[in-house]
């Protein structure tokens, strides 16, 4: 099968013209196995993915950067740069001087010299130290945004990356940010899906030259934190069923048409290959308005999410948009 053609989006604000896959390979999981995600990323760059999300947090930048070694060696990509790697900066690190080391400890467990797109994963710090992956409420810190800022647009400056964004803030927290940045973030990467529209984010990121990243647009299915009520909306269910698609795929298209991009996790040969299979054909206007009437249910921070993953809950203080 030829490998599937993903469009790409222009990332503004970057170091050079740069330009970014609509679909990227989403690298959390719970249980994570080095060689199943190995062979799940070989097998993705074969059939066309090639922009990958890692995070500091995630434990997967180790095996990424394995798994894109041998890529090249097998000759599966060119070059390096024909790959578009992400990855975030975690609280514990969200610090003034704490930035670039961060990333280099990135750069180095991904055996590159640069990142394309380096986040801050949360508006929020924690204390500086080891990677907590669960932040207790009484850890939790307000972010010097300015002070941060400073080191993620340094880091631009350096070449270290090639763009700079932000991910899980709120339109209100970007506008603060847009007050001092000299290089303004070029994406926000946000929860986003059918059932979480993020529709005046989206707005707001459009009208200040932004790229909406949707992760979990699956609802994070079959993880500890996800739900199946995405996958088994009836609604959802009778738009795929009317155009011969999967839901998942009904899902990833309504992403990509209503202008955002995406990280999608799958390490399913055929789910991957079908999650790819959403850029020759389209929904239509009729559909576009039954998925703008669903109800709307975050997934992240909802009751089961916090008790999952520890103590969250204050952080909706720190939060004040619709995320
Ligand atoms: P997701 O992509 O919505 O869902 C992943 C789940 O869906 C996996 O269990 C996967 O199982 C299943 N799946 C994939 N394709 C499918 C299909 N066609 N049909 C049925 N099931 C399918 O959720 P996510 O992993 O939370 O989000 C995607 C990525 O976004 C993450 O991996 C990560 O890179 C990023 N993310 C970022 C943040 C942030 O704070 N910035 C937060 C969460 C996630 P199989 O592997 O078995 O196919």
């Amino acid at each position: 099968m030829a490998a599937t053609q993903i469009p790409e989006v222009v990332l503004e604000s970057s170091n050079g013209r740069r330009t970014m896959p609509v679909l990227g390979f989403g690298t959390a999981a719970d249980n994570f196995q080095p060689e199943v995600f190995i062979a799940a990323v070989l097998e993705a760059i074969k059939l066309g993915y090639r922009h990958f999300d890692t995070a500091a947090e995630y434990g997967s930048e180790q095996s990424l950067g394995e798994a894109i070694a041998q890529a090249l060696k097998l000759g599966l990509v060119g070059s390096r740069d024909d790959l578009f790697v992400t990855s975030k900066l975690w609280p514990n690190d969200a610090h003034p001087h704490l930035v670039i080391p961060a990333l280099k400890k990135s750069l180095q467990n991904l055996q590159l010299e640069y990142l394309d797109l380096y986040l801050i994963h949360w508006p929020i710090s924690a204390p500086p130290g080891k990677l907590m992956h669960s932040i207790a409420e009484k850890d939790l810190m307000p972010m010097d945004f300015k002070g941060v800022w400073a080191d993620m647009e340094e880091a631009q400056r350096l070449g270290l990356t090639k763009s700079i964004g932000v991910s899980n803030f709120s339109s209100k927290k970007i506008e603060d940010l847009l007050s001092f940045a000299t290089i303004p973030p070029s994406v926000d990467q946000v929860e986003m899906s059918p059932f979480w529209q993020q529709k005046k984010l989206r707005d707001f990121c459009k009208a200040n030259g932004m790229v909406v990243t949707a992760f979990s647009p699956l609802g994070a299915i079959g993880t500890r934190c996800g739900t199946n009520s995405i996958l088994e909306s009836k609604v959802l269910k009778e738009i795929a069923e009317a155009r011969g698609k999967t839901v998942a795929q009904v899902c990833i298209r309504w992403v990509y048409q209503v202008g955002a991009t995406l990280a999608v996790k799958s390490y399913n040969k055929e789910r991957l290959k079908q999650n790819a299979q959403v850029f020759d054909w389209e929904l239509s206007q009729e559909d576009l308005d039954k998925i703008s009437q669903i109800p709307q249910h975050k997934l992240v921070l909802r009751e089961e999410y916090v008790s999952a993953n520890g103590p969250y809950k204050s952080l909706e203080d720190l939060w004040d948009g619709e995320l």
